[in-house]
């Protein structure tokens, strides 16, 4: 898939590059990477490499490999913020409209219900046997309404629109 590079949204490419600025290339983001040791075609190691070395963010539709597990960022000796550029790497990728059809689902299923899934009755007990709190309550309308106002759902729309467009 040939990438799509944002160089025209200054700032948030500025913020992108700064943040990856400190890499020195150790390859322990990779290393430490879930996704990398069964997709290797995804690695966060070259993702920030290619910001710093050429000042824009190319977006391939493979950032959305990123779990958001966190482990890279805990791990990297620089303390680059792997996770939130992996996140305003999607962000473009989402303008781009390179959102995968998982993703959209979930959104669907956030509009309506608040939540991404519902804890499973093992969880919920697990959680008590461990003196956990009762999670709280979700109110789906005050969900709607932030994607509402943040725009999300008119994206949404216009992702499902376009999967119903002939190709
Ligand atoms: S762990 Fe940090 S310093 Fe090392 S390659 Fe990854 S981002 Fe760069
Ligand atoms: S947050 Fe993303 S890039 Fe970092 S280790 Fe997890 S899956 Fe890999």
């Amino acid at each position: 898939m040939r990438p799509v590079i944002w160089d025209d949204d200054e700032e948030r490419v500025s913020d992108v590059r700064q943040a990856a600025q400190p890499c020195f290339q150790c390859g322990v983001c990779a290393a430490s990477c879930p996704v990398f040791r069964v997709a290797p075609e995804f690695n966060p190691r070259i993702a920030v490499d290619e910001i710093v070395q050429t000042g824009t963010v190319a977006v391939t539709g493979r950032e959305w490999y990123c779990a958001y597990c966190l482990m890279c960022e805990q791990r990297c000796p620089m303390g680059v913020a792997l996770c939130e550029i992996l996140v305003a790497i999607k962000n473009l990728s989402a303008r781009d409209g390179k959102v995968p059809p998982s993703i959209v689902e979930m959104m669907d299923v956030i509009r309506f219900t608040g939540k991404v899934s519902h804890p499973s009755k093992g969880t919920t007990r697990r959680r008590r046997e461990l003196g956990l709190p009762e999670l709280p309550e979700v109110d789906a309308a005050e969900v709607q309404k932030l994607l509402e106002v943040t725009g999300a759902i008119d994206r949404l729309t216009r992702y499902r629109e376009a999967e119903c467009e002939p190709q």
